[in-house]
């Protein structure tokens, strides 16, 4: 297997490949370790990485000797875990110096999920510390690096997860995304990334920032691998109280040409202004021609209280991201500064040396949030302004079936072109925040290339309208037909850090 070949497939050609006996779990397995050990010194996507576990498990999958009918869905199929989802026995560090010497005693519920159905681990990947950022230069471990362009970042926070598929260290991954933390990396590294609609995937096993937002998503090369993983890993769990009672999404909600072409496309204002970067904004307008052409109904729409979601949502996160991290006190868990004098310096140092800049950031805004006198002026009216956002989508769903808008205002930036100014590092997920904050679902797919940078385009949906989101794609994708990313080499005479 050369990655000319592998650039394409889906799960069914491994599968393919698996059945005509052209090559092995073990051998597709060492093909990705491979690519890790050329690329990743460079790229620096994973945390760890777990060759003899991977080899092991493609080992014992291959002496089950299955038929191609009874072959699970994921079998023989390598992954790359976002470092914040616990795998029993690996690292589970969240980025973070705090939990570097952190082992996951457990399998997060979508973990068991994927072990049932054949799924193989390469190891696990770089973010943002405990997912807050956009760009990945807020690890403890250093960033990751875009494939496209080594000098621009992967985004955030699963930028690890992105790059690692993007560049084929992996065919799959899973992300979490909290206000984008899924979808901003996907369009950064020209994949497809899909955020589910709040409780449709257990939180089980996934470290927790903001617990009412947090969501566990998957990053792919296709939108037909992102129906296989979306599918996997979905449905009730009873150790998640917010897991949703619905059984797994099932792929009869796939729909045929005919019924996706009666689909109405609603394209909201809010979402193309000034700000945006005009080779986004013309690319989706292409696309709109595109879509009319193929016979959609385009309609305009209105989400009045849009430009609101982002300030709530630095008020929601950071109360919930402080109550979640208090826990990290150097008692319970990872690492523990030397020689306290006493419990209060024992507190102080561990946490001041443990995080990082921009989670100290966080936990000091959140606790200001929260205290009391505080709350209901900041907490409270953050989650009033949420039910309007909330609101705007359900009126918005009434009139059109999915909606359509850029990812992000901008294509993937520079390393330190906004860490120094954390307002504008969050202006990067001024349009994924809004749907986090609803929990809709939404997916990103790479629209096109811009001076071999790719663009994102998203697509939402009403809450539990995977379904919907997915059709449209997988009809978007075979119309646009834009090549997925082939990466041979990271250049880093580029390099700018
Ligand atoms: N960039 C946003 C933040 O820093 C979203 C992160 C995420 O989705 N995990 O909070």
């Amino acid at each position: 297997m050369d990655i000319d070949t592998i650039k394409n497939f889906t799960i069914k050609d491994y599968h393919k490949v698996y059945k005509n006996k052209e090559a092995s779990p073990i051998e597709i397995t060492q093909f990705f370790l491979d690519r890790i050990h050329l690329l990743d010194s460079s790229l620096r996507a994973f945390l760890t990485i777990d060759e003899t576990g991977a080899l092991q498990r493609a080992r014992e999958l291959e002496e089950k000797k299955l038929g191609e009918a009874d072959l699970p869905p994921l079998y023989g199929i390598p992954m790359a875990i976002k470092d914040n989802i616990c795998i029993q026995g690996l690292p589970t560090t969240c980025g973070s110096r705090i939990l570097s010497n952190y082992r996951s005693p457990f399998d997060a519920t979508v973990i068991e999920k994927i072990k049932k159905a054949g799924g193989i681990f390469l190891g696990k990947t770089n973010m943002d510390e405990f997912a807050m950022g956009s760009s990945t230069e807020n690890s403890g471990f250093g960033p990751t690096r875009n494939p496209f362009d080594p000098s621009r970042v992967p985004g955030g926070s699963s930028g690890g997860s992105a790059a690692s598929v993007a560049a084929l260290e992996a065919p799959l991954a899973l992300g979490s995304d909290t206000g984008g933390s899924v979808r901003q990396p996907a369009a950064f590294c020209g994949i497809v990334g899909l955020r589910p609609t709040y409780g449709r995937v257990s939180r089980y096993g996934l470290i927790s920032f903001a617990s009412s937002l947090d969501q566990i998503g998957t990053l792919t090369r296709n939108v037909q691998d992102t129906l296989t993983l979306f599918t996997v890993i979905s449905g009730q769990d009873n150790r998640d109280s917010t897991c949703a009672p619905y059984p797994p999404f099932s792929f009869s909600d796939d729909l045929p040409e005919n019924e996706i072409k009666k689909m109405k496309v609603g394209v909201a204002k809010e979402y193309f202004n000034p700000g945006v970067d005009p080779v986004i904004t013309q690319r989706i307008q292409e696309i709109l021609k595109i879509l009319t052409n193929e016979g959609f109904e385009i309609i305009e729409v209105s989400l009045p209280h849009t430009d609101y979601a982002l300030e709530a949502y630095y008020i929601v996160a950071p109360a919930e991201a402080s109550s979640n991290l208090a826990r990290y006190d150097g008692i319970a868990y990872g690492y523990r500064c030397s020689h306290p004098l006493n419990l209060q310096d024992l507190y102080t140092r561990t946490r001041t040396t443990g995080f990082g800049k921009e989670t100290l950031r966080r936990i000091i805004l959140g606790t200001y949030c929260l205290s009391s006198g505080y709350y209901d002026e900041f907490y409270l009216k953050g989650m009033q302004v949420r039910t309007l956002v909330k609101k705007d989508f359900e009126d918005c769903f009434e009139k059109c079936d999915i909606l359509l808008t850029p990812v992000t205002p901008h294509l993937p930036f520079k390393f330190g072109e906004k860490s120094h100014d954390p307002y504008q590092m969050y202006l990067a997920d001024v349009f994924t925040i809004p749907s986090a904050m609803a929990g809709i679902p939404a997916l990103s797919l790479n629209c096109g290339y811009h001076q071999h940078l790719p663009i994102g385009l998203q697509v939402l949906g009403a809450p539990f309208q995977e379904g919907k989101i997915l059709s449209f794609a997988t009809f978007l994708e075979k119309t646009l037909s834009v090549p997925p990313p082939v990466i041979k080499s990271v250049n880093l005479k580029k390099e700018v850090l």
